[in-house]
């Protein structure tokens, strides 16, 4: 069975449409597959259409950001029924919070030389989302800087212009809105926040103690020691195991769809009872 539970579509980060998103995952092989965009559940009509076409088996997901410890971590909810209220509340408040964010992110990049900046980047977005990765983009295209890594290191964290500080909602209830429309919540990505393997810890105890389903043992990114790692964690804290690519399909991202490295036998996965 091939698995991928974490992918984007042009409706946050992604560069392609939910349809091709799940064409791709149809020609590599996928029995299995999530789409789980930031912050918004709105490519999955497209994609189920895809699916049914297709004959692949489409989990309805999303990628939430979340604070813990004033910090921004991914919490991805997979199995949601995308017609629940409590869901598309909290996800409308995280989109405004986005335009928001945004508008302060292009006058800061304004403050640096960069002009229409939030023009420029909304002519990027195709779908009315923009994230940081747009903001990227469009730095990328204008010649400002060579590439996604730098435009990041020099523009979009921190203290830096264009940098801005996340206030997503709380971990929580971001589990909580995902737990009320009856999906499963997993911590994307454990060991991509630039915490030590100590503060990791102590945020999987925390997001276990408010319900946390699960965590990505397995990413696109993956090292045999990290999911080693994760794994171990994974038992320590009762937690199921989900494996995802994270794929965004930028020319500069390596990842395949469904090419991931197995999940160690052991773990008992978030997909045991599907
Ligand atoms: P946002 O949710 O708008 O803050 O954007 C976060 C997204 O930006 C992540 O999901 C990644 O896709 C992307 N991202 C964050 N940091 C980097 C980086 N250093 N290089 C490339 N992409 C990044
Ligand atoms: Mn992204
Ligand atoms: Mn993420
Ligand atoms: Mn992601």
């Amino acid at each position: 069975m091939i698995i991928d539970l974490h992918n984007h579509s042009y409706y946050s980060d992604g560069v392609l449409s939910p349809s091709e998103v799940v064409c791709l995952a149809k020609k590599e092989g996928c029995d299995v597959f999530a789409l789980t965009d930031h912050d918004t559940t709105d490519g999955l009509m497209e994609a189920q259409q895809q699916a049914d076409e297709s004959d692949l088996k489409l989990i309805h997901g999303v990628e939430i950001s979340a604070m813990w410890s004033n910090m921004t971590v991914h919490i991805v909810g997979l199995g949601v029924d995308i017609n629940n209220e409590t869901l598309q509340m909290g996800l409308k408040q995280h989109q405004d919070f986005r335009q928001a964010r945004a508008e302060k992110m292009a006058r800061g990049l304004g403050g640096a030389g960069v002009f229409g900046a939030m023009e420029k980047t909304q002519a990027i977005a195709k779908k009315g989302m923009i994230t940081r990765t747009h903001f990227a983009q469009m730095l990328v295209k204008e010649g400002v800087c060579k590439d996604m890594k730098s435009v990041f290191k020099r523009f979009l964290t921190g203290k830096k212009p264009g940098g801005v500080g996340g206030k997503w909602a709380e971990f929580d209830e971001v589990i909580s809105w995902i737990h009320a429309a009856g999906g499963q919540a997993v911590l994307a990505h454990p060991l991509r926040y630039r915490m030590t393997n100590t503060k990791v810890k102590r945020l999987l105890s925390h997001l276990s103690a408010a319900g946390l389903d699960g965590v990505e043992v397995v990413t696109g990114s993956s090292s045999g020691d990290e999911i080693t790692l994760v794994s171990q964690w994974a038992k320590e804290f009762e937690l199921l195991s989900s494996i995802g690519s994270d794929y965004h399909g930028w020319p500069s991202q390596r990842v395949r769809i469904g090419h991931l490295q197995d999940m160690p036998k052991v773990n008992k996965t978030v997909w045991q009872d599907w």
